[in-house]
């Protein structure tokens, strides 16, 4: 694990910018953090991918298989995958209902998306 980059952290958010941390990761990887993380004009995120790497927080995530679920939606995103309207874990969520409601695996476009690649 990473030491945490305190450069990244907002005082007046006690936050640390999601899209911050993950410029500083090499390609294809995702970096869990147990810090509350933010983009502009989100409250805050589960986690953000942004040229195919990402990071994600578990600061609101109550067990590990919430973590793995919202990593395998960032890795999701690092190999090209957008947000989906279908059953699967690639539906974007903004509250811990809907990350909780969305299944943990890949609906069978997606899968057949991240076949095609
Ligand atoms: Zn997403
Ligand atoms: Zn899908």
């Amino acid at each position: 694990m990473l030491p945490m980059l305190e450069r990244a952290y907002n005082p007046e958010r006690k936050q640390y910018n999601a899209a911050f941390l993950v410029s500083i990761l090499p390609p294809y990887s995702v970096w869990i953090v147990d810090k509350d993380i933010y983009v502009d004009n989100m409250n805050f995120v589960f986690g953000l991918a942004m040229q195919n790497r990402a990071v994600v927080s578990c600061y609101r995530l109550p067990s590990d298989a919430m973590i793995a679920k919202e990593v395998v939606h960032e890795v999701g995103h690092i190999f090209g995958l957008p947000h989906c309207k279908n059953k699967c874990v690639m539906q974007f969520s903004n509250s811990l209902a809907e990350a909780m409601k969305k299944p943990s695996k890949l609906c069978e476009e997606c899968k057949r998306r991240i076949r095609k690649k």
